[in-house]
């Protein structure tokens, strides 16, 4: 199972199940029609605070509010949510650094039992169909021992909800239809290694073959099927070094780079 997860351990945190011409994304004008948390309470707010029944609707898995992002976190022991919550306030404040602010408030699960898109092997997925997040506790997430060639602690956990919390963020920021497996992933990955401190970037970085792509286009569907893990690197290597960064985002999100037109 070990094997298994190093030789495929994109499959972690991705959505392999389907594929690329499988996938189902939101546009951004379907997200922000359904926006409809009042983000800058949520903002405000000063601690985890467990919500109401009443603001859960029909929902039975304890919920609690991130103390500084807005994001309903269900499932998660203490522990667990002020990673997931620091995980996805980086994310959010990566994407506000260049310009992109989260059109509604994130969905996030915390479970052992991810949908099934997510593939057997992955530790957390984001579904746009739901407009949710799902990650696994960090007690399975660890039991994998290493992710990008690193040994797994919570500062990694952390890094995988930045993950896929910027999948939720880009989802929503996407300004053209069924953007591309290798769009959601270089924004996902860029936003993600965006977050983690420089010192573990720079050990996953080591770890994981990388050769430096100069061409945007080099991140294909099939690198990211056969080698994710330096998909991810290769795309922190990519975005890092771009002169303008906020005019790279831009580019994905409008569908002129990274797009199958
Ligand atoms: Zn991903």
């Amino acid at each position: 199972m070990q094997e298994e997860f190093q030789r495929q351990p994109a499959e972690m945190t991705a959505h392999p199940a389907s594929g690329p011409a499988g996938r189902t994304t939101a546009t951004w004008s379907e997200c922000a029609r359904l926006a409809a948390w009042p983000l800058l309470l949520l903002m405000l707010a000063s601690a985890a605070v467990p919500a109401s029944a009443a603001e859960r609707g029909a929902g039975t898995a304890a919920e609690s509010t991130c103390p500084q992002a807005p994001a309903l976190v269900a499932g998660a022991t203490a522990t667990d949510l002020a990673d997931v919550c620091r995980g996805v306030q980086s994310a959010l404040a990566f994407f506000a650094s260049h310009g992109i602010q989260a059109t509604e408030s994130l969905s996030i699960e915390v479970t052992d039992k991810l949908p099934p898109e997510a593939g057997p092997s992955a530790a957390g997925c984001y579904i746009a169909q739901k407009r949710r997040v799902y990650v696994v506790p960090y007690d399975a997430f660890r039991k994998n021992k290493t992710w990008f060639g690193v040994a797994i602690d919570r500062s990694l956990y952390r890094a995988l909800a930045a993950h896929e919390a910027a999948h939720a963020v880009a989802g929503c920021s996407f300004r053209i239809p069924n953007p591309t497996i290798q769009a959601q992933e270089y924004l996902a990955y860029a936003a993600m290694f965006s977050t983690m401190a420089p010192a573990l970037r720079d050990k996953a970085l080591r770890a994981t073959r990388t050769q430096g792509f100069d061409d945007i286009e080099r991140f294909t569907p099939m690198l990211y099927m056969f080698d994710p893990m330096r998909f991810g690197a290769e795309a922190w290597r990519h975005f890092s070094k771009a002169p303008d960064r906020a005019a790279v985002l831009r580019a994905v999100l409008e569908g002129r780079q990274l797009s199958d037109r």
